[in-house]
């Protein structure tokens, strides 16, 4: 079923998302892989046998953690504008 040489993962493997894209809709927010998983943008899933995986990767979520927000950089001391 799968054309191309190595084949693809199947639906069912660990690194199924790294199966070829078939069919892409960029503009709807999916794309159909070689395995007969749809994929959306969010990173959620649709497999062949109608299960459905939600998004699972932190690409839309918050950077939320360890506290990244607040470092601003050994050089930008407070109160020393660049002269
Ligand atoms: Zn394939």
């Amino acid at each position: 079923m799968c054309p191309h040489t190595p084949t693809c993962p199947d639906a069912a493997a660990p690194d199924r998302e790294a199966a070829r894209t078939i069919i892409s809709h960029p503009e709807q927010g999916w794309s159909l892989l070689c395995n007969g998983i749809v994929i959306f943008d969010d990173t959620g899933e649709l497999l062949p046998g109608g299960d459905s995986i939600g998004p699972h990767r932190p690409t839309d979520m918050p950077l939320q953690t360890q506290g990244a927000g607040h470092y601003s950089g050994p050089a930008a001391a407070p109160g020393s504008p660049a002269a």
